[in-house]
């Protein structure tokens, strides 16, 4: 991983915009945060000793509306990852046209040590500490890495204590049964898996023909795997934090699933393939799953994972980043010379924030729309930002990460002279 990420994710925003005047007044305005709240959360022990924890909410740009954004839970989580993680929001927000502007938090924790009363008190923890900072018209968090519905409706339920209002509008990615949005859970799966979807169509795919390998097996991930498993991929490999599984004849994705649940480890899965030789599935690791030689591969888990350090040994034809930032920016152009296309994070992880959008719509209008209506409009809105990107790709010399990238500035910058100056 960069060791300055924030530091990677500006130097590849120059490289992109560098000989387009046009883009440097949005340039500066990106150049550091708006605003980053840092706090030391303290919470019970079941033990009865006190944790401390460090905690980070930054607002990166509000250009484009209230900002939004995750929050995660990690033990390598610091500021400045979390900013970095905020300007993709932004960029994100722009690309696919939701009027918010980026945001993300975070918690530096490693969440699997905490009981679940722990984790409530944590989160908890965090809302106090932050409730100034966010609000439905202000700023909106959402899960992200080790967080989940159970955890937003936690939070908001804190949010609505100290406020002493009815707020759904202040979280997303929240429960159903407390206004969450049907279609949330899946969403950024379905929106990468859409994507994939516009790709092969402009490539005139025989997808029966395809194999992909998805590095991360949590919510993006399983979700990509399993819609790309039934539209016909082959799903060679996936794997999770402890390494990954391996089946030429390709895996049946839901078996691996229900084992996951079952003993939160892929190592146990057997393989239903008369024609393989073992049973159970090669194990791989999670450096040789990224050296697969793939059509697709998937990096669903965390940033930084392609580097210098292995980027001439991946074989893949095409990535599709459903982690934030898997690839270090001084390897895109290595990339684009070896014949990889890379969709990047900003366009192909977007389907989370986009049913972030309708879930904040719906609580705003005392609406709950059905799952397929929101299935249907996150289609509408993925397809819409590909086809934009795609034009421009198409018309020039630039790879789709720096098409998605000038459409985003593009935005943003419309925004920024919309705006004038105040004084
Ligand atoms: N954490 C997700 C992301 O990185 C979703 C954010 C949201 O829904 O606000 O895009």
């Amino acid at each position: 991983m960069a060791k300055n990420i924030l530091q990677d994710a500006l130097t590849r925003l120059d490289n992109i915009a560098k000989n387009n005047a046009q883009f440097n007044p949005i340039l500066e305005a990106l150049n550091q945060p708006q605003s980053t709240l840092t706090s030391n959360i303290a919470i019970r022990k079941d033990s009865g000793d006190t944790a401390y924890f460090k905690a980070y909410r930054c607002r990166y740009n509000d250009l484009l509306g209230p900002t939004k954004g995750g929050i995660r839970f990690h033990q390598d989580a610091d500021q400045n990852e979390v900013e970095a993680l905020a300007l993709w929001m932004t960029l994100k927000c722009a690309v696919v046209n939701v009027p918010f502007g980026g945001a993300k938090g975070a918690v530096t924790v490693d969440p699997k040590q905490l009981s679940p009363m722990e984790l409530e008190r944590l989160a908890r923890a965090y809302i106090r500490a932050n409730a100034d900072f966010i609000g439905p018209q202000l700023d909106i968090p959402a899960p992200d890495v080790y967080t989940n519905a159970r955890i937003m409706g936690w939070m908001m339920d804190e949010y609505e204590k100290i406020t002493r209002t009815k707020c759904p509008d202040v979280i997303t990615g929240k429960p159903v049964a407390f206004g969450g949005s049907l279609g949330r859970d899946s969403a950024t799966g379905r929106g990468a898996f859409l994507c994939v979807e516009a790709l092969a169509n402009k490539l005139d795919w025989q997808v029966q023909d395809k194999t992909v390998a998805v590095q991360g097996f949590g919510n993006g991930g399983y979700h990509c795997a399993r819609l790309l498993q039934g539209a016909g991929y082959k799903i060679v490999a996936v794997s999770d934090s402890k390494g990954g599984i391996y089946c030429e004849q390709g895996l049946d994705i839901e078996s691996v699933y229900e084992e996951k649940q079952r003993s939160n480890t892929l190592k146990a899965v057997y393989c239903q393939h008369s024609v393989c030789e073992d049973r159970e599935h090669t194990r791989i690791s999670n450096d040789e799953l990224l050296t697969l030689d793939v059509d697709l591969l998937v990096p669903a888990a965390l940033a930084g994972v392609i580097t210098a350090d292995n980027v001439d040994q991946v074989h893949a034809k095409y990535i599709v980043e459903i982690a934030n930032g898997p690839i270090t920016a001084d390897v895109d152009q290595q990339l684009n010379a070896q014949g990889t296309q890379v969709i990047p994070d900003i366009l192909a992880n977007a389907g989370g924030v986009i049913v972030s959008f309708f879930e904040w719509c719906q609580n705003r209008q005392g609406e709950a729309w059905s799952e397929q209506k929101v299935h249907d409009k996150l289609a509408d809105y993925m397809h819409s930002a590909f086809e934009q990107a795609w034009q421009h790709y198409q018309q020039g010399d630039d790879s789709m990460r720096v098409s998605v990238y000038k459409l985003a500035l593009k935005k943003l910058s419309e925004a920024l002279e919309a705006h004038g100056t105040a004084d």
